[in-house]
């Protein structure tokens, strides 16, 4: 179970622009993307595709109720996040949290112009997000050798032979599919992960057929110059503007990392509200970057999201209260205590004008 677990960590991601139709998504994408630049050479606008709901979640000791997730999802939706990763369509032995895939698909709302990709690891999981109506699904390969092999028994090359099955018979009906690139930057077993490597295994899924794929820092421990070194090697091979990047905050580099992916032209951030999710290959790992931390990155630079704080603020807190846990996001806390000291002040305030309007009042009547 733990090692279902583990695959899947890091497999998702997408995007908020996709269309049923991806080539002509990407074209347009590819181009708005070209068009507007900042002159530092960041993209002008970013689409944030939210994984908390299936990366966040999957990995949660407790049982959450099925409504809990539909409110999460509505909620994020409510935000204007376009792309919104609802669940995954594994096995309930592998991933027992996500077991209620169907009902989370059919209880969600889903608003026009958003996407809701699911994860299908295999042919299994596509039938299933088929018949629940998926329009948009998402497969991960690893680019770790070791990893693969210890994971799921066969080499990075098998792997993906297995995949593009599912990415083949999702095309024929029509599917989008988005890729991961699992440890991209570095791996729990082997360490080191050639950048060379990663670039391949990304190619590999474009080259089958995903219009978009996510290199994903999967345990969290990229810096700036190991990201920048394999999103190079990438680009080389896949246009930038079909690669996003997934980076778990593990080390504390998330945003670091995903500010120089933003220098290189990246133009789609995995993030998940309240930073929620473990990361089941190392202990004491966090989750994925917050959203939140990622739209306060975005806003520094001026970069367009369309997203509202404020409405991510209130999903993030509903989620963290549901778990019963602090919240996971430092701009969340930080943002949270502001205004929660502006309501004391703004409280305090009119305390003091009501006891002087009442005063006066019995002066007058004195
Ligand atoms: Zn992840």
């Amino acid at each position: 179970m733990q090692t279902a677990a583990r695959q899947l960590c890091g497999g998702l991601l997408g995007n908020g622009a996709r269309s049923h139709v991806p080539v002509l998504v990407g074209a347009s994408r590819a181009a708005s993307t070209t068009a507007a630049t900042l002159p530092n050479g960041m993209p002008a606008e970013v689409t944030i595709y939210e994984v908390g709901p299936r990366d966040g979640l999957q990995n949660e000791a407790q049982t959450i109720p099925t409504e809990v997730k539909v409110r999460l999802i509505d909620m994020l939706t409510d935000a204007g996040i376009k792309a919104i990763e609802a669940t995954s369509f594994v096995s309930p032995k592998w991933v027992p949290q996500l077991a209620d895939a169907k009902q989370v698909i059919a209880a969600m709302r889903k608003a026009p112009g958003v996407q809701y990709p699911v994860l299908t690891p295999n042919l299994k999981g596509l039938q299933g997000a088929l018949e629940a109506g998926c329009r948009e699904v998402a497969v991960f390969a690893a680019a770790s050798e070791a990893f693969s092999r210890r994971n799921i028994n066969c080499s990075v090359a098998e792997s993906l032979k297995r995949f593009e099955e599912v990415v083949v018979a999702a095309r024929k009906e029509g599917v989008a599919v988005r890729g991961y690139v699992s440890c991209a930057v570095g791996c729990p077993y082997q360490g080191h992960v050639d950048p060379g490597a990663a670039a391949d295994v990304g190619a590999a899924l474009y080259g089958m057929g995903c219009y978009e794929v996510s290199m994903a820092d999967t345990i969290g421990v990229g810096t700036p110059a190991s990201m920048e070194r394999m999103l190079q090697a990438t680009m080389q091979q896949i246009p930038v503007s079909k690669l996003a990047v997934h980076c778990h905050d593990t080390y504390g580099m998330a945003i670091a990392n995903i500010a120089a992916s933003l220098r290189l032209g990246v133009a789609v951030v995995d993030s998940s509200v309240a930073g929620l999710g473990g990361c089941p290959y190392a202990r004491g790992a966090t989750g994925n970057v917050a959203t939140e931390d990622v739209l306060y990155l975005l806003d520094g630079y001026g970069i367009r999201h369309g997203i509202s704080m404020d409405a991510v603020l209130a999903a993030s807190e509903y989620i963290s209260g549901a778990l019963g846990r602090p919240n996971g996001s430092r701009v969340a806390k930080a943002l949270l205590a502001r205004r929660a000291a502006e309501a004391e002040k703004e409280a305090k305030a009119q305390a003091k004008a009501a006891a002087a309007a009442k005063a006066e009042g019995a002066a007058v009547a004195a």
